[in-house]
């Protein structure tokens, strides 16, 4: 039988925990009469009163209730991991169905969790989540999270995830929205899926439930912050899976064209917020520009589902190249490397900067040999792909073993945290002693050993770049982790 409370691993001397008597080994049952079921309702029971009182039992069954006087900065405990829920769902496009094999376990792993929904804007289906746990969300407000809508037309809904129980994914979004839930949405689209009727019909009916109404059936309640479109990503590894239709350039320019300017037109309809959002990679695919500053959230919402990540990058910059601190890259001759979609954006950038300052950085676009060369996106690049496309430019330069003074690697192909759910805990802790590692296992370190020079993680701007760079001038490898283990991090520059 499962125990119940969250187990104790550590308490803090001398404090309001220690003086209450919990040890190390003891499981915390509630706090003020409320069962206490992971560390996220731990954090929001232990702020609600200025007294609070805990119940907990020993490894020996016996109960202890004590009050303490004041628990809002936490008490001094620390709780063990949360388990990670397994999603329920199949979904056609499922990246994890879709993995090559022979990559550590923990890749395998279909986690689906709306705590972590809500805690680090990973995208879920809701398919762990019955009734109960959405009351749950409702009580501890744990408000806005994100939601993979796919389609709100119940039977294509089932084709997509691939499980018949969740067509009706408006029935929960609706049980949220009354209890004053916030939600980011997304649908990943697939041609001839969920496009067309499936599509306007899903735009139509989270519209109407979005946010900040102030008449009608949704005012007063929580309502749709965003809804975000990502093209469909298919690597080669999709044996026996359902058939999917890839989004080639021209579907992407089509899509570019007919739904542009409705981002416009609902950004008009929602006080200049944008509400409706269209992936980066809809442009890039397109071969087309992203578009200017006004086409994404104030906020930048869903930035990492790679909604804007392109456009901020060329706002900071255009920042960038008008401080002082740009000359920091004067004579620096370094070749980043980075997915085929963002490479072109990259190198126009990086010519900019070399003409004001007299630096020598390069971009050079990796072929994803280990997922296939369909997968164009920074965060999937793995070791092996960095390698190879660092030696073949080596060789394009003449074979000089020191023919730059540094590589750079993409921050989001990166993973600091081998845990689980591979990339993060509930607890938000980036362990100290993990090393920064790529999806195949190789380490930053074993890259550049293996290059001869030294290898740096981009960071996510030009700053953070430079920054990583002097830090390796130093002889250190204590990089910025800005940008590493990402939630989404597949859909990172
Ligand atoms: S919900 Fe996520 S993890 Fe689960 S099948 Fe769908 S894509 Fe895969």
């Amino acid at each position: 039988m499962k125990k119940q409370g969250v187990l104790i691993i550590a308490v803090e001397a001398e404090s309001l925990a220690a003086e209450a008597g919990m040890q190390a080994g003891d499981r915390l049952l509630e706090i003020n009469g409320e069962p206490v079921l992971d560390q996220l309702s731990y954090q929001f029971l232990i702020s609600q009163r200025d007294e609070t009182t805990l119940t907990f039992q020993a490894p020996d069954d016996r109960i202890t209730t004590s009050v303490v006087a004041n628990g809002e900065n936490g008490i001094g405990l620390d709780l063990a991991e949360d388990e990670v829920k397994v999603c329920r769902q199949n979904c056609v496009f499922c990246f994890v169905l879709q993995m090559p094999k022979g990559f550590r376990k923990s890749l395998y792993l279909k986690d689906e969790d709306i705590r972590l929904s809500f805690l680090y804007g990973h995208f879920s289906t809701l398919s762990s989540s019955d009734d109960a746990e959405l009351d749950r969300v409702i009580r501890e407000r744990l408000s806005p999270i994100h939601v993979s809508v796919h389609a709100t037309d119940p039977e294509v809904r089932v084709k997509v995830v691939g499980n018949k129980n969740e067509g009706h994914i408006l029935r929960k979004l609706d049980r949220l929205l009354e209890g004053g839930v916030d939600m980011h949405t997304q649908v990943v689209m697939a041609p001839g899926l969920n496009d067309d009727w499936v599509w306007e019909k899903t735009v139509r009916e989270l519209w109407e439930r979005r946010a900040f109404q102030t008449e009608g059936p949704w005012a007063g309640k929580g309502g749709v912050l965003s809804l975000s479109c990502v093209p469909v990503g298919l690597t080669a590894h999709r044996e026996g899976l359902p058939a999917v239709a890839e989004v080639s350039s021209d579907y992407a320019h089509a899509w570019v064209q007919r739904w542009a300017p409705e981002v416009r037109k609902y950004s008009a309809a929602n006080h200049g917020e944008p509400w409706l959002l269209l992936a980066d990679e809809w442009f890039t695919r397109a071969g087309l520009d992203v578009p200017g500053r006004s086409f994404y959230s104030q906020s930048w919402a869903q930035l990492e589902n790679g909604v804007g990540l392109v456009r901020r990058f060329l706002e900071h910059s255009r920042r960038f190249l008008g401080r002082p601190k740009a000359q920091g890259f004067r004579g620096r001759k370094a070749l980043l490397l980075t997915g085929a979609s963002f490479a072109p954006v990259l190198n126009d950038t990086l010519a900019k900067l070399n003409r004001k300052v007299g630096s020598r950085l390069r971009a050079a676009a990796v072929r994803n040999f280990s997922f296939g060369e369909s997968v164009t996106v920074a965060g999937l690049l793995c070791g092996k792909d960095l390698k190879y496309a660092a030696e073949a430019d080596r060789q394009a330069h003449g074979g000089d073993p020191q023919w730059v003074d540094a590589v750079v690697v993409p921050s989001s192909a990166l993973r600091t945290h081998t845990g689980p759910t591979d990339q993060y805990t509930l607890a938000g802790v980036v362990h100290p002693e993990a090393r920064a590692m790529f999806l195949d296992d190789v380490t930053l370190a074993e890259l550049s050993q293996d290059l001869g020079v030294p290898v740096v993680p981009g960071g996510e701007n030009f700053s953070q770049l430079l920054g990583n760079l002097l830090i390796a001038e130093r002889g250190l490898s204590a990089f910025h982790t800005a940008g590493m283990s990402s939630p989404q991090g597949a859909y990172l520059p």
